[in-house]
């Protein structure tokens, strides 16, 4: 069997030229004559590597200065619950907009530190759409207000960013960084598991406005800790040195492409091929309101679930894989991240009009 076509929501499709370049380093990299992940954390030859993945990632997302970015262990999940730990006081309020479930899961974490607005939510509305959210809503000194700019279980994502104003605007882009551009001086904290459009899982990569940093509970878990792991390069413990070398090899492969405005372009095609096929099928139907259909996991039904699971297996007889929608919504998710070449939303529209054809 060849490389498939894998539209897993995460880990997800990584690209095919970061894995081959991986594999003719797997063994020696560079003139070391050790693999990266024999290396010390510690050694220059593995610093340089470290150096080089931050300095691409400020690169291609034009991180100034003012914000220190770090490679944490604990995917996002983690930083649900290092978000608090680091922002919020005691008796402070932290407030969160409830927009699909790790937006949620994100507030239920939170509360364990602490007190959360719910300012605005979905919930009800079985998640698809973002909710409304105007300025009057928020806490004027809440500690911060916290988004996920991207659902990737139901398919949504924001139009345009909360206006804040002095509230630091923390943002859970887990499933759409690097595949739009976004200016990060209106975000306090950005923040991403990486197995989306970054690289492997197991990290979270957190950048983090500097102003922001030191205000970190007593009790918080020094590796939580964002100021002590700015310092370190974060380094506070072992980091995930070989995921942080593959998401370098990530980030090189976005610079080649022209960067995250051009990969926006083509992410933007490849939406519009799927979302404009389901638009006119008599099988397939989007489930997400159209206004605020995301780029990036493409959900869909045919009405039956029956139909689903066999639409799914027949997709993955064909080379398409990992069409299953999450467990908890059911149907059908194309999630069609940064590394999913054009060809692959091809084959796949191709495959549903197949599929249609002997089924209506
Ligand atoms: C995948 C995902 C998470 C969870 O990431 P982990 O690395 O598994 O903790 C959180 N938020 C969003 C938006 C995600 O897509």
């Amino acid at each position: 069997m060849g490389r498939v076509y894998n539209f897993a929501a995460g880990p997800a499709t990584l690209p095919l030229p970061v894995l081959e370049k991986a594999k003719d380093e797997f063994l020696e990299y560079g003139s070391t004559g050790m693999s990266v992940m024999e290396m010390s954390h510690r050694s220059k030859m593995y610093l340089e590597i470290y150096q080089q993945t931050e300095a691409v990632f400020r690169s291609v997302m034009d991180i100034p200065e003012d914000y220190a970015v770090l490679f944490l262990a604990g995917g996002a999940t983690g930083q649900f619950a290092a978000i608090p730990m680091n922002l919020l006081p005691e008796d402070g309020i932290a407030d969160y907009v409830d927009s699909g479930n790790f937006a949620h899961g994100a507030a239920v974490e939170a509360k364990k530190y602490g007190n959360v607005h719910i300012i605005a939510s979905s919930r009800e509305d079985n998640y698809v759409h973002i909710p409304v959210i105007d300025a009057s809503m928020l806490d004027a000194d809440a500690a911060y207000l916290h988004i996920t700019t991207n659902n990737t279980i139901f398919g949504t994502r924001y139009l345009s960013l909360p206006e804040t104003g002095n509230v630091p605007l923390v943002a859970d882009a887990s499933s759409n960084i690097l595949s739009e551009s976004y200016d990060i001086r209106k975000f306090g904290v950005m923040y991403a598991g990486a197995q989306k459009n970054i690289g492997p899982a197991g990290m979270a990569v957190v950048i983090v406005r500097k102003d922001l940093l030191g205000h970190a509970r007593n009790s918080t878990p020094k590796i939580f800790d964002w100021a002590k792991q700015a310092e370190a390069d974060s380094m506070v413990n072992t980091p995930s040195t070989y995921t942080i070398y593959l998401a370098g090899l990530c980030l090189e492969w976005v610079k080649a492409q022209g960067g995250i405005a051009a990969l926006e372009k083509v992410n933007i095609e490849k939406a519009a091929l799927l979302y404009d096929f389901i638009d006119n099928s008599k099988l397939f139907k989007g489930t997400a309101d159209k206004a605020y259909r995301s780029r990036m996991n493409v959900t869909f039904v045919t009405g039956d679930p029956e139909t689903d699971n066999d639409f799914v297996k027949a997709a993955a007889n064909a080379g398409l894989l990992n069409l299953k929608g999450h467990r908890l919504v059911g149907g059908i998710r194309a999630s069609i991240y940064n590394a999913m070449p054009i060809e692959g939303v091809k084959k796949l529209v191709d495959f549903m009009k197949e599929y249609e054809a002997k089924h209506v």
